[in-house]
């Protein structure tokens, strides 16, 4: 009886399922205890919750609610579940019984109306059992594109406090806003914002080919789309003109804006654009590229996966070239 509580105190997003599946006997035997726990999670279905879209950012908690969802990180490593997939954050009462001291919380929006905050515990804390801590790198194709975003804007948010501490000017102690996701010096006024570092990401385009190159410090033979960070002073599009002469020696035109994507090691933007090729042969800047060359889109060397977004350009170029080929043959 006490095995069957606990089972259903840990899995709340499967009380239904339970219901359904439990012979009629048995059913009859756990009712009473059964029903209290049902009513008491009916907010927590997790099957109901549509994490990738219901979230709704925020800086400023409710000053009441009944039930709250939080994402652990420790040793910027994000607590998962054991047999929970795809992952979610935990619900007010699997935290509380975690155990873990905290050190410090965020209230980083709500999923529907209930706040998400994100909690900071010791670096040192081991794995409570039945859970695992893990890199957000493992997030990267292990889960829902929001998702991914959710969690990195959470260590994100825990990386900016923590190094934020104290004021870069003068060194005395900062303070969260109330009303803004920042930390004001108390002494000079000094204002820290979480950093972001925009990024550009291009895919160099002539006719049928594409311009790919291998990065001399990458692991891993792969070929990749041209990057790189956008300077002081700099428009994104003369990033891309910039970063495309350096790395290559080549000149492009026609710059596309494709889209976006938040690549939180540790906080860049990625801005994606598609180029058109315009003069020049390739030199590549040594320092950081070990070869460039131009593919044909039918033969393309092993590249990024489709969880970056140097993967969607890339798939985004063969789909159009595809396109093409069956224009002209139709
Ligand atoms: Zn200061």
């Amino acid at each position: 009886m006490e095995q069957d509580r606990l089972k259903f105190i840990a899995w709340p997003g499967h009380l239904y399922n339970l219901i359904v599946d439990l012979p009629v006997v048995k059913l009859t035997r756990v009712l009473p205890i059964f029903s209290i726990i049902f009513f008491g999670f009916v907010s927590m279905d997790w099957q109901q919750i549509d994490l990738s879209n219901e979230f709704t950012p925020g800086t400023s908690p409710p000053d009441k609610y009944d039930a709250s969802f939080h994402i652990v990180i420790s040793d910027d490593e994000i607590l998962t579940i054991d047999g929970v997939y795809p992952w979610r954050p935990l619900d007010q009462d699997e935290w509380r019984w975690l155990g873990l001291e905290m050190i410090e919380s965020h209230y980083l929006g709500s999923i529907g109306n209930t706040p998400l905050f994100v909690v900071e515990v010791d670096p040192e804390a081991d794995e409570p059992e039945g859970y695992e801590f893990a890199t957000l790198w493992s997030f990267l194709d292990q889960v829902d594109q929001q998702i991914f975003y959710l969690v990195g804007r959470a260590k994100q948010v825990v990386e900016w406090h923590r190094n934020h501490h104290h004021c870069g000017q003068c060194g005395k102690v900062t303070m969260t806003s109330t009303f803004d996701r920042s930390r004001k010096c108390q002494e000079c006024n000094l204002m820290f914002y979480p950093r972001l570092s925009p990024s550009i990401i291009v895919c160099v385009n002539r006719g049928e080919e594409i311009l790919l190159a291998k990065n001399a410090h990458a692991r891993g033979n792969f070929y990749s789309t041209l990057a790189g960070f956008v300077e002081p002073g700099e428009s994104i599009e003369e990033t891309v003109h910039r970063e495309v002469l350096e790395e290559v020696g080549v000149k492009v035109k026609n710059l596309k804006y494709f889209g976006s994507q938040s690549w939180p090691f540790p906080n860049s933007l990625m801005l994606g654009f598609h180029a058109e090729y315009e003069s020049g042969e390739i030199v590549v800047q040594e320092e950081e590229i070990a070869d460039a060359q131009w593919f044909h889109y039918t033969n393309l060397p092993s590249r990024p996966a489709m969880v970056s977004i140097s993967g969607w350009l890339i798939n985004d170029f063969i789909k159009k070239a595809e396109k093409n080929q069956t224009q002209i043959q139709g």
